[in-house]
């Protein structure tokens, strides 16, 4: 499962910027780009199940989608897309070589002294 590899990433990621600090995570905000094709209600549920046992147990996390950039193979036009694969806006080819919109950003992290 897509998500369950993703979720792994985001809680080694935050372990990293953790550190050694005595604290709790309170809310991760993270951004992924439409083209991974990844559901925001897995990726929670992937989350919770990964942190269990963790300092981010029971975290809030806030997902943004945001759009994808193809360069089109038929017209070599840049053109952003909310979906999984983009369909170019003048000449309707779909696909083309994606730019961008295939990752995941960890915005910030929320924390709680404990
Ligand atoms: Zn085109």
């Amino acid at each position: 499962m897509h998500e369950m590899s993703l979720a792994r990433n985001l809680l080694k990621t935050i372990e990293v910027n953790l550190g050694h600090d005595r604290v709790r995570v309170s809310r991760i905000d993270v951004a992924i780009g439409c083209a991974t094709g990844v559901v925001a209600e897995s990726l929670q549920l992937a989350f919770s199940l990964v942190a269990t046992g963790t300092r981010a147990e029971g975290a809030k996390l806030a997902i943004v989608s945001v759009p994808a950039r193809s360069l089109c193979a038929g017209c070599g036009i840049l053109f952003e897309f909310d979906s999984l694969i983009g369909t170019c806006p003048a000449c309707g080819r779909m696909g083309g070589d994606l730019r961008s919109g295939s990752e995941m950003t960890l915005r910030s992290i929320e924390v709680l002294d404990v």
